[in-house]
């Protein structure tokens, strides 16, 4: 089967508590953050799918349904055709051996206080998927060399604070790999590297995935590395998915005006350039509505329809329509 992980309508809205002063109004009615909602995407094999937004879109709350750290309110994941979205117990655990996570800041992600070999041992250890200590060690060795660290038995002796930054990143990607996982959830891998060191690590987990055909849900708010990787792009905007599609279609034609607005906002490397103007402005200050399309307050392009019109917050395709009309109208 080519299809690894399929997420369809997953919904999960977190309950926001009461003010004091709100709490002594009894029946005044429960609010939530609507993080994740209704949002549907499907992985293949080897592919690279990249949930790009800005902060609070809900991308990592997405992320954390698709580890299944948290549960869905609604909506199903499946993986490998099988529906995890509520499980518990061993099937949970084996789930867990097949999609592991790869964190933004190698800094605190691995702890300080232990060897490269207890670090990438740690999930073979969790999940007792050894016989022997030399059984153990060797795995973990292959892990190193796959992410090009080595001599890899010097590095699984040493400490993290003898690395340096883009080490300590193989070092998590290593850890990562060494149970064989067919998805890694990737957050942000490279924003805290060097600049100098973030191509060798994209280039390094694309070669992986071409060798060892693994997925990965790669989620960034920087649209240059994500060209860089990805196959197809999600773009999530309060929670939904606004546009999706294969990445160079959505970056070269975006359609939606937030997918502009990201693409405006990655650096211009070319200093002649850096007074063009924008192609977008988004608006400020305007009031959000409850109704309606969740973009509005900030769209150039939003008409009335745009804030009354219920349909355009339920679903992204109507959400788009008005966009799709028209995209090219000067801002009013
Ligand atoms: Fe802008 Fe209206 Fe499209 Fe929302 S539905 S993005 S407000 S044009």
């Amino acid at each position: 089967m080519n299809e690894v992980l399929s997420v369809s309508n997953v919904k999960k809205y977190f309950h926001v508590k009461k003010s004091f002063r709100d709490s002594f109004h009894l029946h005044s009615d429960p609010q939530y953050v609507k993080a994740v909602d209704d949002v549907s995407f499907k992985i293949n094999k080897g592919e690279v799918l990249v949930i790009a937004g800005e902060s609070g879109s809900g991308k990592s709350t997405l992320a954390r349904l698709v580890l299944r750290a948290i549960e869905p309110d609604s909506g199903s994941i499946f993986f490998e055709g099988y529906d995890i979205s509520r499980k518990r117990g061993k099937e949970l655990k084996h789930f867990r051996t097949k999609i592991q996570m790869v964190q933004q800041d190698p800094y605190t992600s691995i702890d300080p206080r232990w060897k490269v070999m207890d670090i990438v041992s740690e999930p073979l250890v969790i999940h007792k998927i050894y016989s022997s200590r030399q059984e153990l060690e060797n795995e973990v060795i292959k892990a190193l060399e796959n992410v090009r660290l080595e001599p890899a038995p010097e590095i699984s002796r040493k400490y993290p604070h003898m690395l340096s930054g883009g080490q300590r990143q193989r070092v998590a990607l290593a850890r990562a790999l060494v149970i064989n996982p067919k998805i890694i959830v990737a957050d942000e891998p490279v924003s805290m590297l060097d600049i100098s060191v973030r191509a060798e690590i994209l280039q390094l987990m694309k070669t992986l995935r071409d060798r060892l055909q693994i997925s990965y849900i790669y989620i960034t708010h920087d649209l240059s590395t994500a060209r860089y990787i990805g196959d197809n792009i999600a773009i999530m905007y309060a929670g939904k998915i606004v546009e999706t599609g294969p990445i160079n279609k959505v970056l070269l034609n975006p359609l939606h005006p937030y997918t502009q607005a990201l693409i405006d906002a990655v650096s211009e490397p070319d200093p002649n350039n850096l007074q063009r103007d924008k192609t977008i402005r988004l608006k400020v200050g305007a009031s959000k509505t409850e109704v309606g399309c969740r973009f509005c307050q900030s769209c150039p392009y939003s008409m009335e329809i745009c804030s009354q019109d219920p349909i355009l917050e339920q679903k992204e395709t109507y959400h788009l329509v008005s966009c799709f009309l028209y995209p090219k109208l000067a801002p009013h």
